[in-house]
């Protein structure tokens, strides 16, 4: 398998979704931000504190490409915060990535690092590339050159990234490597996410999808909806889509449509998930050709009727173009942003619970926690136990947040930002301001 595919296709797959509206996901996060920090009664000053990012840091990145010639790609980490701890969050490969959404997506995972009381700050980081043009060559060169530019952010006590959209264990494994050769000994707590052998976890890989269904599974318990024989529509099958699929039709769920970038595909009999899986991996990572269901689009896919709706695929899948069509009882963001901040409110007026992505998701980062801690002690866990600790984990932090709901008589996602918010704010103030 060429590395270029697969690095798209066995993670979270950009696939070319409907062309809604693209709402800057900075502005999407300040306006969920604000609206936690008013019902919080946030001063000025800690409002503007939590609304900048620490750090923002942009490189060139110049690679000789295996043509000979010299291409030079830009690259960013941003440090939103390390307030709780040091900063954690993934590294994006995409033609598309810049530094408004870098800046976003770091603030978004300080809220989602609070949200599941896992000991992090927030950073994000990215290159301007297009992984699935590049041989694995030019990646390395690539990934080895902006983790040299980075030295001064990355560090185990200091700045920790993991795999994101475009990136995968071997981008870890190299940045891990060439921190490493720099700090004259290995350092494997560096980077999470990495292969199990140079000291990843077990159970990293499915751990967002394992607790995206563990929170879904929780959603569906309080309202009253059985998993067995439950409609379940999941749009995207790269690794947080296709695990997902999986662990609700092993739970006696009906995944009636599932997608990809060839399309979506639907079957209101249920799909068979482990064969669609086998099938997505022996056809170069693609559903394409599938004939176990109807072909049909990723818009109608969002809009069929079922109980559970999970956008795993991309940001920006559900806005106000489209919000109202939705008959999903639930939507659990498997995805970072894939639901607009002016979709918020049609969903919510229309009944449907909206697991917020810094929730739903958050079992990712969770298990890059028991990787970390795993690293620095040198001890390394069976899958049995990640997984048991993971949901239990996940589960807590699905109640914390409902029970805030409910105290506030707010949304999911507004209870995950007010909690989050708060419990960062109010670690700020115990630190207090160095002067
Ligand atoms: N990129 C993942 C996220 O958005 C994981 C981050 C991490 O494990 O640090 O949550």
């Amino acid at each position: 398998m060429p590395y270029n595919k697969d690095i798209y296709n066995t993670l979270y797959y950009k696939e070319p979704g409907p062309k809604l509206d693209k709402e800057s996901p900075f502005e999407s996060m300040m306006e969920r931000f604000r609206f936690a920090a008013e019902i919080l009664k946030l001063d000025d000053g800690l409002f503007s504190y939590l609304s900048n990012p620490v750090k923002q840091v942009t490189v060139s990145v110049p690679v000789e490409m295996d043509d000979g010639k010299l291409k030079v790609f830009e690259g960013y980490r941003v440090v939103h915060d390390n307030i709780l701890g040091p900063s954690k969050g993934g590294l994006r490969f995409a033609p598309d990535v810049n530094i408004d959404e870098v800046k976003a997506l770091a603030s978004w995972m300080t809220w989602k690092c609070a949200v599941v009381n896992v000991p992090f700050g927030g950073a994000k980081g990215g290159i301007r590339c297009n992984p699935r043009d590049m041989s694995i060559r030019e990646l390395e060169r690539l990934t080895r050159r902006y983790t040299a530019s980075m030295l001064d952010v990355f560090g185990p006590e200091v700045d920790i990234p993991a795999p994101d959209m475009g990136t995968n264990e071997q981008v870890m494994a190299w940045i891990m490597d060439t921190y490493s050769m720099h700090m004259r000994k290995t350092s494997n707590a560096v980077v999470t996410g990495k292969p199990i052998i140079i000291g990843g976890s077990l159970g990293r890989k499915e751990a967002t999808g394992r607790g995206v269904v563990t929170v879904t599974l929780a959603a569906m318990n309080k309202l009253g909806i059985s998993p067995i024989n439950a409609k379940v529509a999941v749009q995207g099958f790269g690794n947080v889509g296709s695990v997902s699929a999986k662990l609700m039709y092993e739970q006696g769920s009906r995944v009636i449509a599932i997608s990809d970038i060839s399309g979506a595909y639907y079957n209101e009999k249920g799909i068979d998930i482990p064969s669609a899986m086998a099938y997505s991996q022996n056809n170069n990572f693609s559903m394409e050709g599938y004939t176990e269901a109807d072909k049909i689009t990723n818009e109608e896919l969002l809009e069929l009727d079922c109980d559970v709706l999970i956008p795993a695929a991309k940001e920006d899948q559900i806005s106000r173009h489209n919000a109202n069509n939705i008959k999903a009882k639930i939507i659990s963001e498997g995805a970072n942003g894939p639901v607009t901040a002016n979709a918020d409110k049609i969903l919510d007026e229309n009944g449907i619970l909206v697991i917020p992505d810094i929730l739903a998701n958050a079992g990712g980062v969770t298990v890059s926690y028991f990787e970390w801690v795993q690293d620095r002690q040198g001890y390394f866990w069976t899958e049995e136990r990640v997984n048991r600790r993971l949901n239990r984990m996940m589960r807590n932090a699905f109640h914390l947040i409902y029970g805030v709901m409910e105290e506030y008589n707010v949304t999911l996602r507004q209870a995950a930002y007010i909690y989050s918010i708060k419990k960062v704010a109010e670690t700020l103030k115990l630190r207090g301001i160095y002067a």
